[in-house]
């Protein structure tokens, strides 16, 4: 049963929680490069790509900041409809990059035409944007947008943040023509935190080659040179590197197409649901996620009181991100919920409703 409805960390499956307990290998052993290896293999599907991942050890936004400090001297576009756009436009700020900003409602999806518009203008060396806000349940048309980024400026490198959708819903890196994707363990991915994930094509790679003050821990260079070797230049965190090992041979059971279907219809579920209960979703319709749903409290439920009562089942759901705390919450459908999942915590909520 499912106890965490939020938007990560999740409920990690008793098997690979308890694959982390295997006795430690030196990272530079043979029997360790070997799993490491096949790990960056099964990300690569997931990526969607024929390109390198680097699996380090941070968060996500270990990532973001590895993505600006390899891939631009200065020159950055910055794209935000919701907290997450603005974290890496942040952390882009704070590394001392020239940031310009395409910003729109949170209500609705970045601007293909205005991204391309604004590529059109100044010449930047990336452009940032968040695949699957978590804050506004809002999924960006990332196909469309890279495409007219492309077209606008082929020398701008298209980075995207995958963190809350990769495996749980389609990013094709390649065929969408991205040069990197991050993400990070702890949403449908269905791990601890702690393990980043990010894939990095040869363009990007040759990039970095040109760009001073990478850092060390976090230069791409470094982490190629050491992933040719089946490694990582420092310590990698070897216990999920083993729940990762065997999350995605799970996935790989469950089959990459099928796992999207179930977030697809754990999505349609929740806002079937929360339609049919008087309450509105915050994402317009086409542009709603499939691993969160932000609902908008117009009725004006007491967030902190239904969470209290649903600890008392077990259950959490999270409370709306920054400034939308209270006005909206979130239900996170990911990782590892099941239909069944969500029938019990809908029915708990009602409950709590009808009080
Ligand atoms: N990007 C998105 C879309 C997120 O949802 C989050 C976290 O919720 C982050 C970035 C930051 O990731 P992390 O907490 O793994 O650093």
């Amino acid at each position: 049963m499912a106890n965490l409805f939020v938007p990560g960390p999740v409920d990690v499956n008793a098997e690979v929680m308890a694959a982390q307990t295997q006795p430690m290998l030196p990272h530079r052993s043979a029997e360790f490069e070997e799993i490491f290896h096949r790990a960056e293999n099964n990300a690569r599907k997931i990526f969607k790509t024929q390109s390198r991942v680097f699996l380090t050890a941070s968060s996500g936004t270990g990532l973001h900041e590895a993505a600006v400090r390899n891939l631009a001297n200065s020159k950055v576009l910055a794209c935000v409809n919701g907290a997450f756009g603005s974290r890496w436009q942040a952390v882009a700020e704070s590394n001392g990059k020239s940031v310009d900003i395409v910003e729109s409602d949170w209500q609705a999806p970045l601007s293909a035409q205005a991204i391309a518009e604004a590529l059109g203008q100044q010449d930047y060396e990336i452009l940032i944007l968040v695949h699957n806000e978590t804050s506004t349940g809002l999924v960006n048309p990332i196909k469309e947008i890279a495409a007219a980024a492309r077209n606008a400026s082929p020398n701008t490198l298209i980075c995207v943040d995958a963190v809350s959708s990769w495996s749980g819903d389609l990013i094709a890196m390649d065929d969408w023509g991205l040069d990197l994707v991050l993400t990070s363990s702890q949403k449908a991915l269905a791990l601890p935190p702690g393990l980043s994930l990010a894939a990095v094509n040869d363009r990007a790679l040759a990039r970095a080659e040109k760009v001073s003050n990478r850092g060390w821990y976090f230069d791409f260079l470094r982490l190629e040179k050491h992933r040719l070797a089946n490694s990582t230049p420092a310590t990698p965190a070897i216990s999920l590197i083993y729940a990762l090992d065997l999350q995605l041979k799970r996935i790989a059971e469950e089959g990459l197409e099928n796992r999207f279907a179930r977030h697809a219809a754990l999505a349609e579920m929740t806002h079937t649901w929360a339609l049919e209960n008087g309450l509105d979703l915050f994402a317009p319709e086409g542009y709603r996620s499939q691993t969160v749903t932000t609902i908008d409290n117009k009725l004006e439920i007491n967030v902190a009181d239904l969470n209290a009562f649903l600890l008392e089942r077990d259950m959490r759901i999270a409370n709306g991100y920054g400034p939308l705390k209270d006005k909206t919450f979130r239900i996170g459908h990911m990782g590892e919920i099941q239909l069944s999942d969500l029938e019990v915590l809908f029915a708990a909520i009602e409950e709590f409703l009808k009080k």
